[in-house]
Protein backbone atom coordinates (compact mmCIF):
# COMPACT_ATOMS: atom_id res chain seq x y z
CA UNK A 1 0.00 0.00 0.00
CA UNK A 2 1.33 3.66 -0.89
CA UNK A 3 -0.19 6.96 -0.05
CA UNK A 4 -0.62 10.01 -2.39
CA UNK A 5 -1.61 13.27 0.07
CA UNK A 6 -3.10 11.06 2.96
CA UNK A 7 -4.91 8.38 0.54
CA UNK A 8 -3.99 4.89 0.54
CA UNK A 9 -3.21 3.68 -3.14
CA UNK A 10 -3.59 0.13 -3.45
CA UNK A 11 -2.39 -2.18 -6.72
CA UNK A 12 -3.65 -4.95 -8.68
CA UNK A 13 -5.87 -7.91 -7.07
CA UNK A 14 -5.51 -5.30 -3.31
CA UNK A 15 -7.31 -2.62 -5.39
CA UNK A 16 -9.56 -5.00 -7.63
CA UNK A 17 -10.50 -6.61 -4.29
CA UNK A 18 -11.51 -3.37 -2.51
CA UNK A 19 -13.16 -1.79 -5.10
CA UNK A 20 -17.14 -2.53 -4.52
CA UNK A 21 -18.20 -2.56 -8.45
CA UNK A 22 -21.60 -3.08 -9.44
CA UNK A 23 -22.96 -6.30 -9.21
CA UNK A 24 -24.07 -6.66 -12.88
CA UNK A 25 -22.62 -9.53 -15.40
CA UNK A 26 -20.72 -8.67 -18.28
CA UNK A 27 -23.54 -8.65 -20.35
CA UNK A 28 -25.74 -6.14 -18.20
CA UNK A 29 -22.88 -3.73 -18.51
CA UNK A 30 -22.89 -4.15 -22.18
CA UNK A 31 -26.91 -3.57 -22.13
CA UNK A 32 -26.57 -0.67 -20.07
CA UNK A 33 -24.11 1.02 -22.24
CA UNK A 34 -26.13 0.34 -25.23
CA UNK A 35 -29.28 1.73 -23.38
CA UNK A 36 -27.41 4.69 -22.44
CA UNK A 37 -26.27 5.35 -26.02
CA UNK A 38 -29.88 5.14 -27.28
CA UNK A 39 -31.26 7.13 -24.43
CA UNK A 40 -28.80 10.02 -24.95
CA UNK A 41 -29.53 10.02 -28.81
CA UNK A 42 -32.89 10.30 -28.18
CA UNK A 43 -32.60 13.37 -26.15
CA UNK A 44 -30.05 15.11 -27.84
CA UNK A 45 -28.34 16.31 -31.01
CA UNK A 46 -25.19 15.40 -29.31
CA UNK A 47 -23.54 12.38 -30.44
CA UNK A 48 -23.32 10.50 -27.13
CA UNK A 49 -19.51 9.48 -26.62
CA UNK A 50 -17.99 6.03 -25.72
CA UNK A 51 -14.47 5.80 -25.12
CA UNK A 52 -11.89 2.95 -25.30
CA UNK A 53 -8.44 2.44 -24.53
CA UNK A 54 -6.84 -0.18 -26.59
CA UNK A 55 -3.91 -2.59 -24.88
CA UNK A 56 -5.58 -4.97 -22.80
CA UNK A 57 -8.70 -3.40 -23.06
CA UNK A 58 -10.19 -3.89 -26.61
CA UNK A 59 -6.98 -6.18 -27.50
CA UNK A 60 -4.59 -8.48 -26.12
CA UNK A 61 -1.05 -7.90 -26.48
CA UNK A 62 0.43 -10.20 -24.66
CA UNK A 63 0.87 -12.70 -27.66
CA UNK A 64 2.73 -9.35 -29.40
CA UNK A 65 5.00 -9.41 -26.30
CA UNK A 66 5.48 -13.54 -26.49
CA UNK A 67 6.38 -13.16 -29.98
CA UNK A 68 9.12 -10.62 -28.96
CA UNK A 69 10.31 -13.32 -26.40
CA UNK A 70 10.41 -15.71 -29.03
CA UNK A 71 12.66 -13.64 -31.02
CA UNK A 72 14.73 -13.40 -28.04
CA UNK A 73 14.85 -17.04 -27.01
CA UNK A 74 16.01 -17.38 -31.12
CA UNK A 75 18.57 -14.39 -30.70
CA UNK A 76 22.29 -14.75 -29.42
CA UNK A 77 21.46 -12.46 -26.55
CA UNK A 78 19.74 -15.34 -25.04
CA UNK A 79 22.72 -17.20 -25.26
CA UNK A 80 24.19 -16.54 -21.72
CA UNK A 81 21.11 -17.50 -19.89
CA UNK A 82 20.08 -21.34 -21.30
CA UNK A 83 17.77 -21.82 -18.26
CA UNK A 84 15.86 -18.86 -18.66
CA UNK A 85 15.70 -19.59 -22.88
CA UNK A 86 14.33 -23.21 -22.58
CA UNK A 87 11.66 -22.04 -19.62
CA UNK A 88 10.31 -19.03 -21.34
CA UNK A 89 10.41 -21.48 -24.47
CA UNK A 90 7.78 -23.64 -22.86
CA UNK A 91 5.54 -20.48 -22.23
CA UNK A 92 1.77 -19.51 -24.11
CA UNK A 93 1.03 -16.20 -24.13
CA UNK A 94 -1.84 -16.92 -21.27
CA UNK A 95 1.24 -17.61 -18.98
CA UNK A 96 2.07 -13.86 -18.93
CA UNK A 97 1.32 -10.73 -17.22
CA UNK A 98 1.64 -7.03 -17.70
CA UNK A 99 5.22 -6.93 -17.49
CA UNK A 100 8.83 -8.12 -17.97
CA UNK A 101 9.54 -7.98 -14.31
CA UNK A 102 6.19 -10.68 -14.04
CA UNK A 103 8.05 -13.23 -16.29
CA UNK A 104 10.22 -13.98 -13.06
CA UNK A 105 7.87 -15.74 -11.29
CA UNK A 106 8.20 -18.55 -13.90
CA UNK A 107 11.85 -18.91 -14.34
CA UNK A 108 12.96 -21.09 -11.37
CA UNK A 109 16.44 -20.73 -12.37
CA UNK A 110 19.96 -19.65 -10.95
CA UNK A 111 21.01 -17.48 -13.64
CA UNK A 112 21.53 -13.93 -12.60
CA UNK A 113 17.68 -11.93 -12.70
CA UNK A 114 18.61 -8.76 -12.72
CA UNK A 115 21.05 -9.60 -16.30
CA UNK A 116 18.36 -11.36 -17.92
CA UNK A 117 15.45 -8.66 -17.03
CA UNK A 118 18.28 -6.33 -18.91
CA UNK A 119 18.52 -8.31 -21.72
CA UNK A 120 15.16 -9.24 -22.69
CA UNK A 121 14.02 -5.29 -21.78
CA UNK A 122 16.69 -3.79 -24.32
CA UNK A 123 15.48 -6.60 -26.87
CA UNK A 124 11.47 -6.05 -25.99
CA UNK A 125 11.35 -2.34 -25.78
CA UNK A 126 12.20 -1.49 -29.52
CA UNK A 127 9.76 -3.99 -30.56
CA UNK A 128 6.88 -3.70 -28.82
CA UNK A 129 5.76 -0.06 -28.91
CA UNK A 130 6.00 -0.83 -33.04
CA UNK A 131 3.81 -0.58 -35.97
CA UNK A 132 6.05 -4.26 -36.53
CA UNK A 133 4.59 -6.52 -34.17
CA UNK A 134 0.85 -5.02 -33.76
CA UNK A 135 0.00 -7.65 -36.16
CA UNK A 136 0.85 -10.02 -33.25
CA UNK A 137 -2.58 -8.78 -31.15
CA UNK A 138 -5.97 -9.95 -31.54
CA UNK A 139 -9.27 -8.48 -30.51
CA UNK A 140 -10.86 -9.59 -27.82
CA UNK A 141 -14.02 -12.19 -29.03
CA UNK A 142 -17.11 -10.30 -29.01
CA UNK A 143 -15.51 -6.45 -28.19
CA UNK A 144 -15.80 -5.48 -32.19
CA UNK A 145 -19.15 -6.57 -32.35
CA UNK A 146 -20.33 -4.58 -28.99
CA UNK A 147 -18.71 -1.73 -30.20
CA UNK A 148 -19.71 -1.84 -33.70
CA UNK A 149 -23.79 -2.25 -31.88
CA UNK A 150 -22.98 1.07 -30.12
CA UNK A 151 -21.52 3.01 -33.11
CA UNK A 152 -24.70 1.76 -35.17
CA UNK A 153 -26.78 3.39 -32.42
CA UNK A 154 -25.29 6.79 -32.99
CA UNK A 155 -22.24 6.91 -30.53
CA UNK A 156 -18.86 8.69 -31.27
CA UNK A 157 -16.51 6.40 -30.83
CA UNK A 158 -13.22 7.67 -29.39
CA UNK A 159 -10.22 4.87 -28.97
CA UNK A 160 -7.99 6.47 -26.53
CA UNK A 161 -4.61 5.06 -26.37
CA UNK A 162 -0.80 5.52 -24.70
CA UNK A 163 0.77 4.08 -28.25
CA UNK A 164 2.31 6.66 -30.27
CA UNK A 165 1.74 7.91 -33.76
CA UNK A 166 5.35 7.66 -35.10
CA UNK A 167 5.65 4.39 -33.90
CA UNK A 168 2.11 2.84 -33.65
CA UNK A 169 -0.22 5.07 -35.58
CA UNK A 170 -0.44 2.73 -39.52
CA UNK A 171 -0.28 -0.19 -37.31
CA UNK A 172 -3.53 0.30 -35.10
CA UNK A 173 -5.55 2.08 -37.71
CA UNK A 174 -4.68 -1.38 -39.88
CA UNK A 175 -5.77 -3.71 -37.03
CA UNK A 176 -9.12 -1.55 -36.31
CA UNK A 177 -10.09 -2.41 -39.88
CA UNK A 178 -8.87 -5.98 -39.60
CA UNK A 179 -10.80 -6.55 -36.30
CA UNK A 180 -13.78 -5.25 -37.79
CA UNK A 181 -13.85 -2.16 -34.84
CA UNK A 182 -15.65 0.89 -36.60
CA UNK A 183 -13.41 2.93 -38.24
CA UNK A 184 -12.99 5.70 -40.83
CA UNK A 185 -16.69 5.77 -41.12
CA UNK A 186 -17.68 8.88 -39.60
CA UNK A 187 -17.76 9.61 -35.65
CA UNK A 188 -14.47 7.67 -34.92
CA UNK A 189 -11.71 9.02 -33.24
CA UNK A 190 -8.19 7.60 -32.44
CA UNK A 191 -6.20 9.70 -29.87
CA UNK A 192 -2.69 8.37 -29.93
CA UNK A 193 0.57 10.34 -28.35
CA UNK A 194 2.69 12.89 -30.69
CA UNK A 195 5.42 11.54 -29.09
CA UNK A 196 6.56 8.14 -27.50
CA UNK A 197 8.00 10.09 -24.46
CA UNK A 198 4.80 12.32 -23.40
CA UNK A 199 3.36 10.17 -20.06
CA UNK A 200 0.14 7.84 -20.72
CA UNK A 201 -1.72 9.61 -17.96
CA UNK A 202 -0.88 13.17 -19.17
CA UNK A 203 -1.95 12.45 -22.58
CA UNK A 204 -4.73 11.10 -21.02
CA UNK A 205 -6.20 13.65 -19.09
CA UNK A 206 -4.99 16.31 -22.34
CA UNK A 207 -8.00 13.92 -23.85
CA UNK A 208 -10.15 13.98 -21.75
CA UNK A 209 -10.32 18.05 -22.00
CA UNK A 210 -10.61 17.47 -26.08
CA UNK A 211 -13.46 15.26 -25.30
CA UNK A 212 -15.38 17.46 -23.05
CA UNK A 213 -15.85 19.96 -25.57
CA UNK A 214 -17.31 17.70 -28.33
CA UNK A 215 -20.09 15.88 -25.99
CA UNK A 216 -21.43 13.80 -23.38
CA UNK A 217 -19.60 10.89 -22.19
CA UNK A 218 -21.72 7.99 -21.88
CA UNK A 219 -18.91 5.14 -21.30
CA UNK A 220 -15.36 4.55 -20.49
CA UNK A 221 -13.20 1.75 -20.64
CA UNK A 222 -9.94 1.23 -19.26
CA UNK A 223 -7.94 -1.29 -17.66
CA UNK A 224 -5.25 0.56 -15.76
CA UNK A 225 -6.76 1.47 -12.87
CA UNK A 226 -5.25 5.23 -12.26
CA UNK A 227 -5.86 6.01 -15.93
CA UNK A 228 -9.55 4.85 -14.93
CA UNK A 229 -9.71 7.08 -11.84
CA UNK A 230 -8.57 9.88 -13.75
CA UNK A 231 -11.55 9.58 -16.81
CA UNK A 232 -13.75 9.12 -13.90
CA UNK A 233 -13.22 12.22 -12.14
CA UNK A 234 -12.98 14.17 -16.09
CA UNK A 235 -16.34 12.19 -16.51
CA UNK A 236 -17.95 11.54 -13.21
CA UNK A 237 -21.72 10.80 -14.74
CA UNK A 238 -20.12 8.28 -17.51
CA UNK A 239 -20.25 4.36 -16.89
CA UNK A 240 -16.87 4.22 -15.76
CA UNK A 241 -15.74 0.43 -16.43
CA UNK A 242 -12.89 -1.50 -15.55
CA UNK A 243 -11.57 -4.05 -17.57
CA UNK A 244 -10.61 -6.72 -15.77
CA UNK A 245 -7.82 -8.38 -17.99
CA UNK A 246 -4.28 -7.59 -16.77
CA UNK A 247 -3.11 -4.50 -15.75
CA UNK A 248 0.72 -2.57 -14.69
CA UNK A 249 1.60 -2.07 -11.20
CA UNK A 250 0.70 1.88 -10.52
CA UNK A 251 -1.34 2.24 -7.73
CA UNK A 252 -4.58 3.94 -7.35
CA UNK A 253 -7.02 5.21 -4.98
CA UNK A 254 -10.54 3.53 -4.00
CA UNK A 255 -13.50 5.04 -5.65
CA UNK A 256 -17.13 4.04 -5.22
CA UNK A 257 -19.94 3.20 -8.73
CA UNK A 258 -17.43 1.23 -10.63
CA UNK A 259 -18.42 -0.82 -13.56
CA UNK A 260 -16.64 -4.12 -14.14
CA UNK A 261 -16.48 -6.17 -17.04
CA UNK A 262 -14.25 -9.64 -17.30
CA UNK A 263 -14.86 -10.53 -21.49
CA UNK A 264 -17.46 -8.86 -24.10
CA UNK A 265 -17.68 -12.77 -25.28
CA UNK A 266 -21.68 -12.71 -24.60
CA UNK A 267 -22.63 -9.85 -26.29
CA UNK A 268 -24.93 -10.45 -28.73
CA UNK A 269 -26.77 -7.51 -30.63
MG1 LIG B 1 -4.66 -0.42 -21.58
Amino acid sequence: MLTQNDEKLFVRQDWIGRMSFHAMSDREVMTEAVRRVTQARAKSQRNPIVILDLDSTLYEVRTRTHKILREWCDSKNSGAFPRARDRILQLEFEHLNYSIRDLFSFLDTSENHDAIFESIKNFWQPRFFTNDYLEADFAYPGAARWVQSLHELGAEIVYLTGRDEPGMGTGTRANLVRDGFPWDTGRTHLLLKKTFDEPDLDHKKNAAAWIQERGEVIASLENEPPNLIALAEAFPSAMNVFVETICSTHPAPIRSGFYRLKNFENWRS
